[in-house]
């Protein structure tokens, strides 16, 4: 694989790389803690969370961990890793 360049894309492909040695990055939701109301979404600037069976979903291709929805939500239902 190609050492990452220089450049914005560079520096989120090198974040990712450094995350735990894994190409993925998202926060996690705590479903137990998760009441469904919907805030996280509007929260997101990434459009990376949706709701599924009343409960938040992040898609994980989508998060870089910005930390917005983990602010928004009021029952601390998200993680960030
Ligand atoms: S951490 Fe940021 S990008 Fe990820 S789901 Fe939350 S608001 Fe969206
Ligand atoms: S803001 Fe929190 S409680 Fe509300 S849907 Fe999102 S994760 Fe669930």
């Amino acid at each position: 694989m190609q050492p990452p360049g220089n450049g914005e894309g560079a520096d989120i492909a090198r974040k990712q790389l450094t995350h735990e040695g894994k190409n993925i990055m998202a926060v996690q939701i705590i479903n137990e803690k998760c009441t469904g109301c919907g805030l996280c979404v509007n929260a997101c600037p990434l459009e990376a969370i949706s709701m599924q069976d009343d409960k938040a979903k992040v898609a994980k291709d989508k998060c870089t961990e910005c930390g917005l929805c983990v602010e928004e939500c009021p029952n601390e239902a998200i993680s960030l890793p």
